[in-house]
């Protein structure tokens, strides 16, 4: 009797041992998922709009610059990453693919950056924020701009949980708003719209001006991006233009290239990539302009130095070659 009470108890407790595993296990799998979702929404923040002013933008620029400001557009193959530096300021516009973790690291590492002003992730693709949670982890920052959009990437959850591990949220700059960087001065050109079908176009896109000096960088932004900065108003002329989606033929669209007249290109791009970029129509728009082109894929990390006059690059030329559109 007593034999069988005990086994009768066994068979009790291996019962509700199963249930509390089973609760245990729905309960885990929930917390994950409301975990995740917490984080989406609580990782982002909009910024005030500010010091926006489409007929006079170039008001609030420092013209008496000291010093340089320093641009790199990094050898991440095929991927962006783009730092940029003035005094002791420091930014980063996207942070390559995963694989390019080590390089980046090593790269910033040798840079001696102490921290960033900001971080920019252009959009969601992997290679633009692949290693950016490396970057996150390993150093601190003050504001992380990103789009307002998400992404069901193992890559953007990364992110978003390195971010808020540092207790930190996004930003969703609005267009218009400027920034300081040191002595430069940033503005976000795009994106104007809440939604699109090509995550390329929820591309931050900023003009930064240092002195009489003046960048575009553009990440992915395509056409219909880029028409929608043109009809903003905003002065969009620029000394350097970072050509947008490595070369491809869905974005530097003629009107855009006209309106922005750079004196310089720069495209970053994977040497034999299998996107076959940059394309043939991009490179003879460039080419019929005489616009001199700097590419990572033959020049490699691309130094571009400002004294807020005149422009230097650390490297000659790249051709126009190009690969079949
Ligand atoms: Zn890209």
């Amino acid at each position: 009797m007593a034999r069988k009470k005990k086994f009768k108890n066994n068979a009790g407790v291996q019962i509700l041992v199963g249930i509390v595993v089973f609760i245990a296990i729905v309960f885990l799998g929930n917390l994950h998922d409301t975990n995740l979702l917490d984080s989406l929404s609580d990782v982002v923040e909009t910024d005030s709009l500010e010091n926006v002013d489409n007929s006079d933008n170039n008001s609030t620029v420092v013209t008496n610059v000291d010093g340089d400001l320093i641009i790199d557009y990094i050898d991440v193959g095929q991927a962006d990453s783009i730092l940029i530096r003035q005094g002791d300021a420091a930014m980063l516009i996207d942070g390559g693919t995963s694989e390019c973790r080590d390089d980046l690291l090593t790269f910033l590492s040798d840079k001696n950056i102490d921290k960033f002003e900001y971080i920019i992730g252009t959009h969601t693709h992997e290679d633009h924020i692949g290693s950016l949670d490396d970057v996150v982890n390993s150093y601190d920052f003050d504001t992380f701009l990103f789009p307002n959009t998400t992404a069901t990437t193992k890559t953007f959850e990364n992110l978003v949980l390195a971010v808020q591990q540092k207790n930190k949220k996004f930003t969703v700059p609005q267009v218009g708003q400027e920034y300081s960087l040191g002595e430069a001065r940033f503005q976000i050109l795009a994106p104007n719209s809440d939604e699109y079908s090509s995550a390329n176009n929820y591309s931050i896109v900023i003009k930064l001006t240092y002195g009489s000096n003046t960048f575009l960088f553009t990440g992915d932004a395509e056409s219909l991006s880029e028409q929608e900065i043109l009809d903003t108003g905003f002065d969009v002329n620029a000394d350097v233009l970072k050509i947008g989606h490595h070369g491809s033929t869905t974005s530097t669209s003629k009107e855009f290239l006209d309106k922005v007249s750079p004196k310089f290109a720069v495209i970053s791009v994977g040497e034999n990539n299998s996107y076959n970029l940059p394309t043939k129509t991009t490179m003879e728009k460039l080419q019929e302009k005489n616009i001199p082109v700097y590419r990572t894929d033959e020049q490699g990390t691309i130094e571009c130095i400002s004294d807020g006059t005149n422009i230097t690059f650390n490297v000659n030329p790249g051709s126009y070659a190009y690969m079949e559109d």
